[in-house]
């Protein structure tokens, strides 16, 4: 009995170059650098194109049958591999796969016209499939960033995996195999049902890690200040306000740090923009190592940063000063030297707000700027009463 070509592999063959459509569409829309996509449309294009050549066995000629069949195959399989090495951002071992693919090609050409050998093909086949395939197995298992999309492909990688060497295997053993491509042996159907589904998976495997690369990627921007990486303002306040609420009702006291880099417009002045954007980052990488990680910091908005933290106003004072001191402190010498005023504001006041705290914290920092700037200026945060808000009673320079 022989298996219906046109069922086994034509019809998937012709939905693989759908997905491969689906995919070019896709890589339309991935950002600039998350890249390998459209090689993975080019692959699933390959197997497509390929598949319907292997469908075509015993109609369309050999050469094109069996030579483009399986070349088309070894083709796309190393385009995938290709786009996984591009994807994850490992080297691209190009020599290496174009040399997997020239030397089963060859073998495949070899094992069809000068010694015709239907096991020989497959030897070859297996072995470069199998290389092709470990690889991009290898790659998904160590950088694979741990989200289903990553363990679906894997796991889809490592049926094929095994398939492909299962057969190989029983190849070469006596009774398995009847020697020929659309035999309805046992080990021939395994392979074809897997060969496809595989095939059309792997593009569906595709679409999920980049869309959830994309995801992690957009959620990463929604929440960050591109130039420095830490939080924006909006979901400071986010943490913050929640923050604020569970230290005071916890009868613990909450602060607040507004910090404002010193003279910055002249630093852009005298070094250019760029040295004051590398400045910033600077900055924020002291400020990350200072606070550690329970207290939650972010960019107000050009040079001027904020700090949330369950602190009462002694240990804010103390950290204020550990922070002064490590960015007045001279680490990179390729740097301008620069200073910055950080104003705080501390309560335990139910009725506090962010809003209110961080305006108390304002204050601070205007009067440390008024200090001469290096300076930590701690603003009293007073109960509220209907004639004033929650504005600054009293300040305390504690550091000059
Ligand atoms: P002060 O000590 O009173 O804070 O003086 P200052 O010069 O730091 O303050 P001012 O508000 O006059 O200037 C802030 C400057 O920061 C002006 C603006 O061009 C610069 N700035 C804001 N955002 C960025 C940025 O992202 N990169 C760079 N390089 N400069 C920025
Ligand atoms: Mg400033
Ligand atoms: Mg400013």
């Amino acid at each position: 009995m022989m298996l219906d070509s046109l069922t086994v592999v034509m019809i998937p063959a012709a939905m693989s170059i759908v997905l491969s459509g689906i995919l070019f569409s896709v890589s339309r829309d991935m950002p600039l650098d998350i890249r390998g996509v459209t090689r993975w449309a080019w692959g699933s294009f390959a197997v497509g194109v390929s598949g319907i050549c292997f469908g075509g066995r015993g109609v369309f000629p050999d050469w094109l049958s069996i030579i483009v069949a399986n070349i088309g195959l070894l083709a796309g399989v190393a385009l995938w591999l290709w786009g996984t090495q591009q994807f994850y951002e490992r080297p691209e071992a190009k020599r290496l796969i174009a040399g997997v693919v020239v030397l089963g090609s060859a073998g495949i050409v070899w094992g069809t016209l000068v010694v015709p050998s239907y096991y020989f093909r497959l030897g070859v086949m297996t072995a470069s499939l199998l290389y092709l395939y470990g690889g991009q197995l290898a790659l998904i298992v160590r950088y694979g960033f741990r989200h289903f999309s990553s363990a679906f492909l894997a796991a889809i990688l490592s049926i094929q995996i095994i398939v492909i060497a299962v057969r190989g295997v029983t190849a070469a053993l006596p009774g398995f195999s009847s020697g020929e491509f659309f035999s309805a042996d046992i080990i021939q159907i395994v392979y074809f049902i897997t060969y496809t589904v595989v095939s059309l998976l792997l593009a569906v495997g595709y679409v999920m890690v980049a869309t959830q690369r994309l995801n992690a990627a957009l959620a990463w921007h929604a929440t960050r200040d591109s130039l420095t990486g830490v939080l924006n303002r909006r979901v400071f306040s986010e943490i913050c306000e929640k923050e604020l609420r569970r230290s005071v009702e916890a009868r613990r006291p909450f602060s607040v740090f507004i910090i404002d880099l010193d003279h910055f417009k002249s630093i852009n002045d005298r070094h250019g923009h760029a040295m004051g954007d590398t400045v910033l980052i600077d900055f924020c990488r002291k400020i990350e190592k200072a606070i550690g990680p329970n207290a939650t910091f972010a960019r107000l908005g050009g040079e001027e940063f904020v700090i949330g933290a369950d602190l009462s106003d002694a240990d804010a004072i103390e950290l204020a000063g550990a922070i002064r001191a490590s960015v007045a402190a001279r680490s990179n010498p390729f740097l301008p030297h620069y200073t910055c005023s950080i104003g705080i504001a501390t309560t335990r006041d139910l009725s506090a707000t962010l809003t209110k705290l961080m305006a108390a914290a304002d204050d601070a920092l205007y009067l440390a700027k008024r200090a001469g700037r290096n300076a930590i200026k701690h603003g009293d945060f007073p109960q509220e009463t209907a004639a004033s808000g929650p504005l600054l009673r009293s300040s305390t320079l504690t550091i000059p």
